[in-house]
Parts: structure tokens; C-alpha cells; sequence
């Protein structure tokens, strides 16, 4: 139970509503910035302006998946107030107040670093990052089907990166029964590629590999599908990037050539946001009580 434990939830969009839901069902008391226009009402939770908020009793503070941009504003999606996550905010918290959020930025960064808080970035722990591979595996199928006029079944997919998406992604596409081919650069990858049934290439490899594919998924952070590589694809094939942005295509010479690319962000939290939600809401609820147990156990 998180009972005593006072939390700010600061922005978000419907996955935050799971999030709110779980921190009620714990106990916690609530105070929510940026929802003064959800109708829904949470009982145990209170609407405030940002600037209304007493920080110095918050001890912990729930930011969205996004975290906040390169000027600290949150994106309110259930507000119209602009909401700016500010040092001395931060800074009048208690020492032991933690932040949480998905992922975060150098504004971010520098913010927690000058005020000597702790920051949890969500995403970046594999189990958050695994569970959310779900709903972004069945939202690139959707794009997949929504923009091509051939089955997935029988097509030639190849799949960009090994990593938490990428695994999961392949592993998807080829129960689909499409032929996939993924590319990696460390051996162990491409082991478990061959592991997997599927088919492995090196990504120096990527140009040569590239030309007879439908669909292109690529999940590197950073620019793979290149202009040399586009060169080589079929014109009909279809690039689904599932990179953070800007993603690991050169979309401009995509564009050019003719050839459907898409950057296609958040697929989680428009698919399914209630199930993106609960991930986050187990883990983030999880790591609160740790939090609340141990600050405990540290009272005299
Ligand atoms: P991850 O586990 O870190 O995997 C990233 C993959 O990219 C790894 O296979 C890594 O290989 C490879 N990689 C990174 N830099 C590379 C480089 N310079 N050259 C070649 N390969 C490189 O990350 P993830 O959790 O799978 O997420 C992948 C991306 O998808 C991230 O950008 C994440 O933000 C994004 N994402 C998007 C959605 C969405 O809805 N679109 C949802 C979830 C995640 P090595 O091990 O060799 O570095």
C-alpha cells in the first residue's frame, strides 16, 4: 500500500489514467496537474493548477511517458494549462522525493542533477521496455495491413536491430508467416537470429540484403536506412520506423524515390493505451513502495 505517500501526477495521456487508477486503489493521495478537463473524476485525487501545488510536501512526482521537452513543458493532453516542470519546483521538494517518467532529455537531466533529486527513467528498464514490445508489435502489424495491399503472410519482412522491439517485432511477423530476415552488428545477435528460425544478416551487409523486401521495420535509433540503402529497395516496399526521433531513416530521399516511409512513434499508447498503462502502473507502483519502505525502515 502506498497510504501516506503524497504523489504528483503531472501531465500524460490516457495511459496516466491507469496510473491514477492504481495509486488510488493503493492508498496514495494524489495531486493531478493537467486534467482539468477530463470529466472523469478520481476520488482520492485532487485537480490542480501546477502553480497551486505545495511541492514541498510531494514526495514523489509521476511525469508521462515522454517526459518533458527541451524547455521542460508536459504534455496535458486532458488540459489546456501550458505546464512547465521548473527548477525551484523541483528544488522544494523534500530531498528524498523521486521523479518517474518514461524516458527523459537533457533539460530533464540537467534539472535533477541542480536540484540533487532522483531520477527514474521508466522505459529504460527491460521489463517496462519488454511488456510495452506487445502493443507496439500489434500496432506495426496495423500499419503494416493499413498500408500495403498484399498479406503480411508470404511477404518478405526484414527487421532492423535485436533488441527488446526487434525481437519481439521478428518473432511476430514471422508467426504471421511472413519470411523475415533480421540484421544486427554483434554476433551474439545474430546467433540468436539463427536461433529463432529466421534468417540473420550483418548490417554492413544491409544494402545487399535489401532488395527484395515488402516491408522494412527498423527499430536502431539511428540513421540505417540510409539513401544508398533506399536506393536498393523495391519501389513498392514499405518502411515502418519504430525508432525514438528521429528514427534511423533518411526520410527525405525515401520520400523522393517514391518509396512509403513512416516514423511511427507511440504506437503503445495508441493502440492500447490501457494495456500501455497498466504496464507502466505495475512497475511504477512496484517501484513506489520500495521507495516508501525503505524511506520506513530509514526513520529513526
Ligand atoms: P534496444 O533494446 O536498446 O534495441 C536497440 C537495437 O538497436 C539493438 O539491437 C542495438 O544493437 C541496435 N543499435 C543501436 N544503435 C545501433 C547502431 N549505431 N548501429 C547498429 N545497431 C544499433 O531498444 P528497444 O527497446 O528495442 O527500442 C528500439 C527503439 O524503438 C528505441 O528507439 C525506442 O525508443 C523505440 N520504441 C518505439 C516504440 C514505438 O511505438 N514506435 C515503442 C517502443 C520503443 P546493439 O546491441 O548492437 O547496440
Amino acid at each position: 500500500m502506498l497510504t501516506d505517500m503524497h504523489i504528483a501526477v503531472i501531465g500524460g495521456d490516457a495511459r496516466q489514467l491507469e496510473v491514477i487508477r492504481k495509486l488510488i486503489e493503493l492508498d496514495a493521495k494524489i495531486s493531478l496537474v493537467g486534467f482539468d478537463q477530463l470529466d472523469h473524476g478520481f476520488a482520492g485525487a485532487t485537480k490542480y493548477q501546477i502553480h497551486e501545488v505545495d511541492f514541498s510536501q510531494i514526495d514523489a512526482i509521476i511525469l508521462p511517458v515522454r517526459g518533458v521537452n527541451h524547455e521542460g513543458q508536459i504534455d496535458t493532453i486532458f488540459s489546456n494549462e501550458k505546464v512547465y516542470l521548473k527548477e525551484e519546483m523541483l528544488g522544494s521538494t523534500p530531498e528524498y522525493c523521486t521523479v518517474y517518467s518514461g524516458i527523459s532529455n537533457d533539460y530533464l537531466n540537467m534539472l535533477v542533477q541542480n536540484t540533487n533529486r532522483k531520477l527514474i527513467q521508466l522505459f529504460e528498464r527491460d521489463d517496462v521496455a519488454i511488456y510495452n514490445s506487445i502493443p507496439t508489435v500489434e500496432g506495426t502489424i496495423m500499419l503494416a495491413i493499413q498500408h500495403t495491399d498484399f498479406t503480411i503472410h508470404g511477404s518478405n519482412v526484414a527487421v532492423l536491430g535485436l533488441g527488446r522491439v526487434g525481437m519481439s517485432v521478428a518473432r511476430t511477423f514471422a508467426a504471421l508467416g511472413a519470411n523475415v530476415k533480421v540484421g544486427a552488428r554483434k554476433s551474439q545477435h545474430l546467433a540468436r537470429i539463427t536461433e529463432m528460425a529466421l534468417t540473420p544478416f550483418h548490417l554492413d551487409r544491409l544494402a545487399n540484403e535489401i532488395s527484395n523486401i515488402d516491408i522494412c521495420i527498423n527499430t536502431i535509433p539511428y540513421q540505417v536506412l540510409t539513401a544508398n540503402v533506399i536506393s536498393k529497395m523495391p519501389s513498392h516496399s514499405l518502411i515502418i520506423d519504430l525508432a525514438s526521433k528521429p528514427g534511423g531513416t533518411d526520410f527525405r530521399y525515401a520520400e523522393k524515390r517514391g518509396i512509403k516511409a513512416m516514423l511511427a512513434p507511440s504506437l503503445p499508447g495508441i493502440v492500447a493505451p490501457k494495456t500501455a498503462g497498466q504496464i507502466v502502473a505495475n512497475v511504477l507502483c512496484e517501484l513506489l513502495s520500495e521507495d516508501l519502505d525503505k524511506r520506513k525502515g530509514n526513520q529513526p
